[in-house]
Parts: C-alpha cells; sequence; structure tokens
C-alpha cells in the first residue's frame, strides 16, 4: 500500500478513535467521583507507558546507534528526563494559569 495512503488512513483511524473515545463525555453528564478516579488512574498509566515505550527507549537506542555506550545512553536520557522535569516546574511556577479544582495558583480554595 502507498506509504502516503497508508499514513493517511492511519491517521483518521486515529482521529475516529478519538471521536469515539470522546462521545461519553457528551452523553454522560456527570460521574462519581471513584469513576473519574479510576480513569483519570489509567489515563495517567497509559501516558506513563506511552513514555516509557515510545520515547524513553527508542531515545535510548538512538544515543546507542549515534556511538554511545550504553551508560552514557542512559545518563543522556535521564538528564533529559530531569531537564523537562525541570521545564515543567518552570513554566508551572512562573506562567499564569488555573487548577480545575482551585482557583487561581497560590489561592487555597
Ligand atoms: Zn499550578
Amino acid at each position: 500500500m502507498n506509504t502516503i495512503l497508508l499514513g493517511f488512513v492511519a491517521s483518521l483511524l486515529a482521529g475516529l478513535g478519538t471521536f469515539i473515545g470522546a462521545l461519553p463525555v457528551v452523553f454522560i453528564p456527570t460521574i462519581s467521583q471513584r469513576l473519574e478516579a479510576i480513569l483519570l488512574g489509567f489515563g495517567g498509566g497509559v501516558m506513563l507507558a506511552a513514555t516509557a515505550f515510545s520515547l524513553i527507549v527508542p531515545g535510548t537506542d538512538a544515543a546507542i546507534e549515534q556511538g554511545h555506550s550504553q551508560a552514557i545512553a542512559a545518563l543522556i536520557m535521564v538528564l533529559g528526563i530531569l531537564f523537562g522535569g525541570w521545564c515543567l516546574n518552570f513554566i508551572h511556577t512562573n506562567f499564569p494559569h488555573e487548577h480545575f479544582f482551585k482557583s487561581d495558583e497560590g489561592d487555597t480554595i
């Protein structure tokens, strides 16, 4: 199959999956806090697995392919993860934003 057509079909299926996955939000107005916690935990687990399998492992492999030892490749990935965490914390503390369950940052509601 043509690569561009395959990419188009794969993107279309991914978008359709997102649409179908979002439908319950439209038709179910409220959910229990217990179900919400379960769904948020599931979503967090999926994102953590995506991080590990789709970013960290290929990043380490790419560093090894560029000639670094496994230890240096792992160090590069650890430094990258720490730098990403630092960037998120920097953005969180220096840019105004609101939280879903409390008002402006710093308020104790
Ligand atoms: Zn915040």
